[in-house]
């Protein structure tokens, strides 16, 4: 079975994540799953060779999900064996007055990948209709056109060369809580206690209907969304690391021929005229 397909949104169906269980495992087995997660990883990162030698296309990976839903581990683990030198990350946090001073579009666009490189986004635009949404930190007339613009920019990057893989990171609200509280009892966690995630919380259902709505109106043709399971963390990474791995494969990126005629690059080698 296809789990990328298992998971994918279809553009213009509804969405309501209550529907959707987070702690699927699809009846795998663990180890299994840990197996096959090393093997794309492998793969992945000889992939990413490719298509950086190739230099012409890129691949932008979206991560969103509530606090401690498990996007930095997901980057940690299913790019295990990239060359950094090709792939980046960005966090984006609150926006900074100079970010404000500007189209919500404006931080994201500086940057998506350049050809050859594979970015991932932790967190991203859709901020701007999620957090933004359910704190009211702009009006609704303003928040609400948002999903078409950010339709219509996901379109012209696509048009431009880039590949869009945008996944949702499902966690339960009673597998937050434990992850969370990890974080207050686990000295090695404690760095990543946030009081803020706590009120977030909160708002869980508010949450939840934002995520739908982008869910719903963002999943595109030429860039869907991907609802993973995210309880299990052997099963998210699993699931996550297969729909890279196949959209690389589906990319198939061409090592380019050597530029030069061997025998005339010989003679430059040994320096003969
Ligand atoms: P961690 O898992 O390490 O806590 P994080 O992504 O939660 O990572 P933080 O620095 O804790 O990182 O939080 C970033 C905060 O910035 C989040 O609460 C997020 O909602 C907020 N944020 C991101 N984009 C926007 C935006 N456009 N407007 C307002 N807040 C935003
Ligand atoms: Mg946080």
């Amino acid at each position: 079975m296809d789990v990328s397909k298992r998971f994918l949104v279809k553009p213009g169906s509804k969405i309501k994540l209550g529907e959707w269980d987070p702690g699927e495992t699809l009846g795998m087995d663990r180890a299994e799953a840990e197996r096959r997660l090393d093997e794309n990883a492998e793969a992945i990162g000889r992939l990413q060779y490719r298509l950086y030698a190739e230099h012409t296309r890129s691949l932008l990976i979206i991560l969103q999900g509530m606090d401690a839903a498990g996007k930095d581990s997901t980057v940690r683990h299913v790019l295990r064996y990239v060359n950094p030198q090709g792939v980046l990350v960005t966090s984006f946090k609150k926006p900074t007055d100079n970010e404000l001073a500007h189209d919500f579009l404006w931080r994201i666009h500086r940057q998506t990948p350049r050809k050859g490189h594979i970015r991932v986004f932790n967190r991203s635009q859709y901020e701007d209709v999620l957090v933004v949404r359910v704190e009211s930190l702009v009006p609704e007339d303003v928040w609400s056109k948002r999903y078409d613009l950010i339709n219509a920019f996901e379109k012209n990057l696509v048009e431009g060369g880039t590949t869009i893989i945008k996944i949702y990171l499902n966690i339960s609200e009673q597998r937050q809580r434990e992850k969370l509280m990890r974080r207050l009892t686990d000295p090695d966690r404690a760095w990543k206690f946030e009081a803020a995630d706590f009120e977030t919380r909160k708002k869980w259902p508010a949450y939840m209907k934002a995520y739908d709505d982008v869910l719903e109106k963002c999943s595109t043709e030429h860039a869907a969304w991907h609802i993973v399971p995210t309880d299990k963390k052997w099963f998210r990474l699993f699931v996550i690391s297969q729909i890279v791995r196949g959209t690389l494969e589906r990319l198939n990126p061409r090592l380019p021929p050597l530029k030069i005629e061997p025998e005339a690059a010989m003679r430059l080698l040994d320096g003969i005229d």
